[in-house]
């Protein structure tokens, strides 16, 4: 077990009320996690607890089998962060932010080019970072966060900021870690993030989770389980038709429908998406 968290709760200094009200996931070594919910759901709380920044939780925080508060400085040359404000030193060129960063680690490390390569910056790497785009900036901070090979990542919505190409990669680099066994803990608002990334997610609305289970599951509880089939109609309109996915093969008015005498245009099951579930399950949307 990578991460166990029971009952836990959080209260920031001097805050009139509690962040967390008590919650409770675990994540296994080598899963893709993510927190899915809105802006002010506790999901960057919940992560900067883990990581050891925000001290006074109440409940079991255990990250590598031991208790957050116990872990020391150690921690972080197994656990790598990247959270939405990147921080660089701005005269420095990439690859000279990544070699100081490196050169802070004891362990084995990446080379700098290799990890500026992994998030699409390699052509960029000795340029001074002064002269980077947010999502470049974004970008070379996923790289930092991986430059010590960490066991346990965290993305702070890793992909916001970015353009359509740079978010894939950022996805599909996530994806080839957990192929290396690299442990992923995601916080995101954005379904669709969560969807393609995720194993399993779990939906956080004002420090409280409602339901923790993999996209798949999740659609197949929620979804309805139905198909449409449109046929041409006169003209350039379709008739649609819905009937019950359950006994489709042994439905007689289905399987008419299919015989040749109309043309089928489209047949489509009735999916849901993890935003409508949410939405189903939380009463809240994931963007405000
Ligand atoms: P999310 O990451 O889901 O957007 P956060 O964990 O950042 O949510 O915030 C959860 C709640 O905690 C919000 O109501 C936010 O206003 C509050 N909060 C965040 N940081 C602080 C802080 N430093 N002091 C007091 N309240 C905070």
């Amino acid at each position: 077990m990578m991460i166990r968290v029971e009952d836990l709760k959080f209260t920031y200094p001097q805050a009139s009320s509690e962040t967390l009200h008590g919650i409770d996931f675990s994540i296994e070594e080598g899963e893709i996690f993510g927190f899915l919910g809105p802006s002010g759901a506790g999901k960057s709380t919940t992560q900067k607890i883990l990581i050891g920044l925000l001290k006074g939780y109440q409940g079991v925080g255990m990250v590598m089998g031991k208790e957050i508060r116990d872990w020391g400085q150690e921690l972080y040359e197994q656990v790598g962060v990247s959270f939405e404000l990147p921080n660089h030193y701005l005269k420095l060129t990439a690859r000279e932010n990544l070699e100081y960063f490196r050169s802070l680690y004891s362990g084995a490390t990446l080379d700098a080019l290799d990890a500026l390569d992994k998030v699409g910056l390699k052509e960029d790497a000795d340029k001074r970072v002064s002269g980077f785009s947010k999502g470049m900036k974004i970008r070379l901070n996923v790289a930092r966060s991986l430059i010590h090979k960490p066991r346990l990542l965290f993305l702070d919505e890793p992909t916001s900021g970015l353009d359509p190409v740079n978010a894939r990669k950022i996805k599909d680099l996530v994806l080839a870690l957990r192929e290396q066994g690299t442990t992923v803990f995601v916080t995101t608002h954005n379904m669709w993030v969560a969807d393609e990334l995720c194993d399993r997610v779990a939906f956080v609305t004002a420090g409280e989770i409602s339901a923790i289970d993999s996209p798949d599951a999740l659609k197949k509880k929620y979804g309805k389980r139905e198909v449409v089939v449109e046929l041409a109609g006169d003209g350039d309109d379709l008739q649609a038709h819905s009937f019950a996915l359950d006994g489709l093969g042994t439905n007689d008015a289905f399987l008419s429908l299919l015989d040749g005498t109309r043309r089928v245009e489209t047949i489509h099951t009735q999916e849901t998406t993890l935003e409508n579930i949410f939405i189903e399950v939380t009463g809240q949307e994931l963007v405000s």
